[in-house]
């Protein structure tokens, strides 16, 4: 009998492009390990909280770059 053991490996998977994730280089290079994370409540017809609207995302580092580019921009003008 023998023993091989296969070390345990996390798989992530970008939520915007669906690539599996990988340190190497290439698509789904995810060296920047990003996550965006909104927390929010959301609101019934007539604007009151009516449940929790947060989400997490995951991203490789072409959408992370990406999502950040977004952010800067609708940001841009409390920057100043
Ligand atoms: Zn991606």
């Amino acid at each position: 009998m023998s023993v091989r053991k296969i070390p345990e490996r996390t798989v992530v998977t970008c939520d915007r492009c669906g690539v599996e994730c990988s340190n190497g280089l290439g698509p789904g290079r995810r060296r920047m390990n990003g996550r965006l994370i909104v927390k929010a409540h959301s609101l019934d017809m007539v604007g009151d909280p009516v449940a929790d609207g947060s989400f997490e995302r995951d991203f490789c580092d072409a959408c992370m770059s990406l999502v950040l580019d977004a952010l800067r921009e609708a940001l841009r003008d409390s920057d100043e």
